[in-house]
């Protein structure tokens, strides 16, 4: 899939009392010309970690990513997202007008949350299980699918919510599944994704280096 890859690499490296961002660091610094060393330990490069994976890498998992196109080319923070579960071969688990649809690809470039802890994990051996279960029940039928109050959401958050039930934890409504799984997420992919365009458009960012003197966020 051509351009659902989860995106080039970006670094940051310091000069002229700037952050630049860029694909990679160019020999001389794009505001003052000259060189730019690594000698100092202050302009060593640091890479800039990437929200977005690849979700058929990803094993039981939340997994979001736009309904159409990608987050790198056409998200705009307003865009419809579309929401899945992945059992322990990657294969995505996803609801809408067509039934559950078991995905082998389109996930490549997603937000994924893994949905067990450490203390789960005897729980992997039942996962696949569980979710061909809970996938084949008639709720999920095609004809059930209402856009808002039955849709790809309704089925991931049942279904955390029935590994919830099994962990003896407490279950999520929709505001809370929202903001714990969601916000955070599309809030930093909305951040990375601004600095990758302006990176692609023009080769570089440059971003004034946070105030020492201000207060910490
Ligand atoms: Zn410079």
């Amino acid at each position: 899939m051509q351009g659902a890859e989860p995106g080039r690499p970006l670094v940051k490296f310091n000069h002229c009392e700037k952050h630049i961002y860029g694909f990679r660091v160019p020999e001389s610094c794009p505001l003052c010309g000259q060189a730019v060393g690594s000698r100092r330990l202050e302009e060593a490069p640091v890479s800039i970690s990437n929200p977005f994976s690849n979700g058929h890498q990803e094993k039981c998992s939340f997994l979001l990513r736009p309904t159409q196109g990608t987050f790198l080319r056409e998200y705009d923070g307003r865009s419809d997202l579309h929401v899945g579960i992945t059992n322990t071969n990657g294969v995505v688990y996803n609801y809408n007008v067509h039934g559950v649809r078991r995905d082998e690809a389109g996930w490549e470039q997603s937000l994924s949350v893994p949905l067990l802890q450490p203390n789960m994990f005897g729980l992997v051996d039942q996962w696949d299980k569980y979710l061909d279960e809970f996938s084949a029940s008639g709720a999920w039928l095609p004809h059930r699918y209402e856009e808002n109050y039955h849709n790809c959401y309704s089925f991931t958050l049942t279904f955390i919510n029935c590994i919830l039930t099994t962990e003896g934890k407490k279950q999520l409504d929709k505001d809370e599944f929202t903001e714990r799984y969601v916000v955070p997420r599309t809030r930093k992919a909305s951040k990375y994704i601004m600095l990758y365009r302006a990176i692609e458009e023009r080769g570089f960012y440059v971003a004034d280096p946070p105030d020492p003197q201000a207060d910490p966020p």
